[in-house]
């Protein structure tokens, strides 16, 4: 790992799940962080335990809007990452993925900062290659609903290589696939909180379609460290690489695994599949293993059940039903 220490960190979204994570991870490595967020999705209670640090400051700043502060680099994580939340206003999602992106470019450029973009998987829209690899150009609906953020995010990664070419600017894009584990929001809506917050409530576990779909599931500490690892990549690796878990499950199959692990007597509620929801989804990571030497190392049940200890403490205290 590249020891250049210690830096002024900008997170933008560092009051969401993953982002709540990196500003920990980084803060405990030695640097300053500041966290940028308008609290779209993102919660103070994420971002409690870090709150008094002194190497910790928090900016509530919509990334729309120009920012003119001094850092070294940037994790440029701003944007709602569920389908639920990115569709509620997606005229707001496409303008965090695009101005946002090209504010906060703009704010590299003027520092000669080094700046990551959390992509995502979405960038490959309902592949019609499996597994994904970095080359696959992709299968998106421009104009569908899940495209404010499909689109939004492929533009994002147009404006990262541009800025990279145009102005020589030390660009990483990662694509992140699904990633789980504590801090994900109870309301967030997607399916790994969903599913353990019903198991945990003794409610129907709300499964769309009929589960067949795939998606592969990464836990959070894991991505975490591959995104670290990649700002720390040589000079002349911009990516984009995948970061994500290779194992793929079915949606049923991880509703079954949550409730037995929750020990639960939950059932299991089909319910209609949203529209463009893609049918398969895992990552082919061999460039992160070459580039970067990283793969991740927290099987699904183990994530799961950390998970669920998480979601049992912050929101079942009382328990509506016992622990497994
Ligand atoms: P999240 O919704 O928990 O966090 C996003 C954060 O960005 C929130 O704190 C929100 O308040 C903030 N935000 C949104 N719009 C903003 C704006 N205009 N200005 C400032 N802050 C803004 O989502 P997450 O799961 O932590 O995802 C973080 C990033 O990683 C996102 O860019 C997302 O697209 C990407 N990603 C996540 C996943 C995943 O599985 N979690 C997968 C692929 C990509
Ligand atoms: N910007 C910013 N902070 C900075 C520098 C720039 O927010 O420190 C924003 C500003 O809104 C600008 C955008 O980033 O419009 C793109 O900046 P760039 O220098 O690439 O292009 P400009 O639009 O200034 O020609
Ligand atoms: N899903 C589900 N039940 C839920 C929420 C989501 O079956 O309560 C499905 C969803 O239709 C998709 C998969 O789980 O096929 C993953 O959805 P999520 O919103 O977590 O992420 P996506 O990969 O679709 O962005």
């Amino acid at each position: 790992m590249n020891p250049r220490l210690p830096r002024r960190v900008v997170v933008t979204g560092g009051a969401g799940f993953l982002g709540s994570h990196l500003c920990t991870r980084l803060i405990e490595a030695g640097h300053e962080v500041l966290c940028v967020d308008n609290f779209y999705t993102g919660t103070k209670a994420n971002i409690a335990h870090l709150i008094g640090h002194p190497s910790f400051e928090l900016l509530r700043h919509d990334i729309t809007f120009p920012l003119y502060i001094e850092a070294d680099e940037i994790y440029n994580l701003a944007c709602p990452a569920s389908p639920v939340h990115y569709q509620h206003d997606p005229v707001q999602t496409t303008k965090t993925c695009v101005h946002g992106s090209i504010n906060m470019l703009g704010l590299a450029r003027r520092l000669n900062a080094r700046i990551l973009q959390a992509s995502t998987s979405e960038v490959y829209g309902d592949p019609d290659r499996h597994p994904q690899r970095e080359d696959y150009w992709g299968h998106v609906n421009p104009n569908g609903i899940r495209a404010c953020y499909d689109e939004g995010k492929r533009c994002a990664e147009t404006l990262f290589a541009d800025y990279q070419r145009q102005y020589g600017l030390q660009v990483k894009i990662a694509r992140i696939f699904n990633t789980y584990g504590p801090r994900m929001r109870p309301d967030d809506g997607r399916v790994v909180s969903n599913l353990i917050m019903q198991a945990l409530a003794g409610e129907p576990m709300t499964v769309y379609g009929d589960g067949g779909q795939t998606r592969s599931f990464c836990y959070v500490d894991d991505l975490i460290d591959g995104l670290v690892r990649l700002m720390n990549s040589p000079d002349d690796f911009h990516g984009p690489v995948n970061l994500g878990n290779t194992h793929e499950t079915t949606v049923l199959d991880i509703a079954r695994t949550i409730r037995g692990l929750a020990g639960s007597a939950s059932d299991i509620e089909l319910r209609p599949l949203p529209q463009d929801d893609p049918v398969r989804r895992c990552p082919d990571i061999d460039l992160a293993r070459r580039m970067l030497g990283w793969e991740p190392a927290t099987p699904l049940e183990e994530g799961l059940r950390r998970t669920l200890a998480y979601f049992r403490e912050h929101f079942f205290q009382h328990g509506a039903i016992p622990a497994a």
